[in-house]
């Protein structure tokens, strides 16, 4: 439930809203916006008396928030997210803005050269996974926290920002530690414990779609990050099992980007890589997913593509994605959008980080 004030209320009438809900046994939540500040009851479990509300002075009106998930809602928050990294990079905003890499950090020498490459290419944050969630326990599982500290010797000579993947709940510290964005990934996206975790460690996160999931269990999903009071939540599309996996590896569902941007203001951004698993989609997709209106592109990238310890198939080489930078930089602007600077085209600088 929503308790929306009027433009003029005054601090004084706001606060009394706060403290009427939380004498009714309820949390609430102000939401300040551009017109006027609203405040979030939040809890109600069909009890609520809404007149005790609507009576208070400064109130304009009170209103019920229908979809199950509440607080990721455009009824609870109308204006975008705008999440900001410590580089400057915003994502959902105007611009579009590019995290690339490969998908796990498997040497030194690897996430060094690719990290370099994709920073003079325009990209702002850096992939990679050092936890790998893998299908065979007999397959490449990761290099651990090495992998986390090569991560972060690759922010410390590039800028970028890291994006990395959590496992477990036992993982997030371990991996906000290192990383300016922890990702959940598919198989994870309804592990409950690992996302109120991740909600309160007060890191911006990256919550990737289930494989089945319907749009309303993603957004549930993060109804938990942000119900442990972390707004920071990036939304990804990575595609979904279909009935047909001969020729992609999963079906990147494109409508998901305007549907989800009708229903809630995070910015959701699509990973045309596992949304197709095959290198030559990729490049289609993601275009396909700029027009769409995503505000940003994950995308796997790797010096070498066919040494690559894991996703070798779907992962571009480094001139692919320096192709694909200048063909959505035309199509972000035809829609009325941009491309994020890329740190080497602006005066932030790496040790700012
Ligand atoms: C990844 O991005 O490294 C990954 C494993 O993706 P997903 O969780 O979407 O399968
Ligand atoms: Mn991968």
């Amino acid at each position: 439930m929503l308790v929306v004030m009027k433009h003029n209320a005054v601090q004084d009438a706001i606060d009394t809203v706060v403290n009427t809900i939380q004498d009714m046994g309820y949390d609430a939540r102000p939401i300040p916006g551009e017109q006027r500040t609203a405040v979030g009851l939040i809890g109600n479990d069909g009890r609520v008396d809404s007149s005790r509300l609507e009576g208070l002075e400064g109130v304009l009106e009170v209103i019920p928030v229908t979809h199950p998930y509440k607080q990721v809602s455009r009824e609870w928050k109308e204006e975008d997210t705008h999440v900001h990294l410590p580089n400057g990079t915003v994502i959902g905003g105007e611009e579009m803005v590019l995290m690339a890499g490969p998908c796990a950090v498997e040497s030194e020498e690897q996430i060094m050269e690719i990290a370099s490459r994709l920073r003079e290419a325009g990209a702002t944050i850096l992939r990679g996974g050092a936890f790998k969630p893998r299908t065979s326990p007999y397959s490449f599982q990761g290099l651990g926290e090495k992998g986390l500290e090569l991560l972060a010797r690759a922010r410390e000579a590039t800028g970028l920002m890291i994006v990395t993947e959590a496992l477990g709940p036992e993982h997030v510290d371990l991996v906000a530690d290192y990383a300016d964005i922890i990702q959940i990934g598919a198989r994870n996206m309804q592990n409950y414990p690992l996302l109120r975790r991740a909600g309160q460690r007060g890191k911006p996160v990256l919550l990737k779609r289930g494989m089945s999931a319907t749009i309303e269990e993603f957004l549930l999903a993060a109804e938990y990050l942000v119900s442990e009071g972390n707004d920071d939540v990036i939304l990804c599309e990575r595609g979904v099992r279909s009935f047909d996996n001969r020729h992609t590896r999963n079906l990147l569902d494109l409508s998901a980007i305007p549907v989800v941007q009708a229903l809630s203001h995070l910015p959701i951004i699509a990973d045309p890589s596992h949304g197709t698993g095959v290198r030559s989609k990729v490049i289609p997709m993601a275009r396909a997913a700029v027009a769409a209106g995503a505000d940003g592109l994950m995308v796997e990238v790797h010096p070498n593509p066919h040494k690559a310890l894991s996703d070798g198939q779907q992962t571009l080489f480094p001139e692919q994605f320096e192709e694909l930078m200048t063909q959505i930089d035309v199509i972000a602007r035809a829609i009325g959008r941009s491309l994020a600077p890329g740190l080497g085209a602006s005066d932030r600088v790496a040790s700012g980080v």
